[in-house]
């Protein structure tokens, strides 16, 4: 992750709001559950290893991510945490790997299955593998009990792989009051309860995320699979939360140019907008290219010292105009971009624009 530039745009991360955040839920969980930090996606666009090092430091003591890439990633930069690949894992040399390095594989599929029982006579130690049930979600994991049963048993019987854990996703945990996540904790249940009785209990049971942890203290289980709060971040900008969280990532810029432009002049690509008096327009060294989304053009609030200056024309890919006529503004003055403000201005969730931030932004650690 880069970490200087000879601009002056960075998103600074605070190493010590997610150790905080990582506290909060420890503090608010189970000693029973044990907390799993997701560092997918670099950390969320935080940085892996930093984020990671960081939750450790606040009571994770397991680690999630969504491709072996970013496991073997952890593991090449020193982790020995239990590692959780929570996607998609095939292919003869990735399943190869995730036994060599202690890598543990979500299983959901029997083509996956049967490769890795083709492989595991080969294996030095047992490879430990989740299996993942689809309660509702809709996306990966077995619907069926019978199902279920077909893909476990050859797993259990396979001295060289280890089922350790059977986990579920739910679909709307960030809503308070949606029997939904009832409906698919009960199923979940039933599950992995049909796993038990054919004697094959599953030690980890989990199935809660960010959302699902703070709403739902009845469900979870084992564990719990803690992402975007572990950065500060709500699930969803309308959650009450039960406990106060500390934002991770602040996005920020410098104003490079300030310069006084008559009434009647157009603004960047396309001259949506039209200057309608005398402004003073300031320019900014950060565009899409950044991950700042193009659809905030002429419609997003940035701050400067405190006051709310209006985006004005389009983003580009690397600069963006803001009026800054009606405050305290000078050359060089700092520009933050609200990430909850962002994703809610277009219509999106905070996870994509922290995920977004792009890698020629330098991440500034505390
Ligand atoms: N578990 C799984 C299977 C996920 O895919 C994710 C993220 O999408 C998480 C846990 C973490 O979710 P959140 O970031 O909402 O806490």
């Amino acid at each position: 992750m880069k970490t200087s530039s000879y601009r002056p745009t960075a998103a600074a991360i605070s190493t010590a709001a997610i150790e905080y955040n990582t506290r909060a839920f420890r503090d608010y969980i189970s000693p029973d559950s044990t907390l799993m930090a997701v560092v997918k996606a670099n950390g969320y666009g935080h940085g892996a290893v930093p984020a990671a090092k960081a939750a450790i430091r606040g009571g994770a003591t397991a680690l999630g991510v969504a491709i072996m890439d970013e496991a073997l990633e952890l593991r090449n930069a020193g982790f020995t945490e239990p590692l959780l690949v929570m996607g998609y894992t095939g292919g003869e040399e990735a399943i190869r790997q995730a036994a060599a390095h202690h890598i543990t594989l979500t299983v959901f599929s029997e083509d996956v299955q049967e490769e890795m029982l083709r492989l595991a006579p080969d294996f030095k130690e047992p490879l430990k593998i989740h299996l993942k049930v689809d309660t509702g979600m809709g996306r990966i994991g077995v619907i069926t009990e019978e199902k279920l049963l077909k893909l476990a048993a050859p797993l259990w019987k396979e001295p060289n792989i280890y089922v350790e854990g059977i986990f579920t996703h739910f679909a709307v945990a960030d809503q308070a009051d949606s029997p939904y996540t009832d409906e698919q904790f009960a199923r979940f249940q039933e599950m992995y309860q049909a796993l038990e009785d054919a004697g094959m209990p599953a030690a980890v049971k989990h199935c809660c995320n960010s959302a699902g942890t703070m709403l739902h203290p009845d469900k979870h289980l084992d564990m719990v699979r803690v992402g975007i709060s572990l950065y500060g971040c709500r699930p969803d900008l309308e959650m009450e939360l039960p406990f106060p969280i500390k934002p991770a990532m602040e996005l920020s810029t410098e104003i490079v140019s300030l310069r006084p432009l008559t009434a009647g002049s157009t603004i960047s690509y396309g001259r949506t907008h039209t200057l309608a008096a005398d402004r003073l327009v300031a320019t900014l060294p950060i565009g899409y290219a950044d991950g700042l989304p193009r659809l905030i053009s002429n419609r997003f609030d940035a701050d400067v010292n405190g006051a709310a200056a209006p985006v004005i024309g389009r983003v580009c890919m690397d600069q963006t105009m803001i009026d800054v006529t009606e405050i305290e503004a000078g050359l060089h003055d700092k520009v933050t971009f609200s990430i909850d403000k962002i994703a809610d201005v277009i219509g999106t969730i905070n996870y994509e624009i922290v995920c977004g931030i792009s890698p020629r932004v330098p991440r500034l650690y505390d």
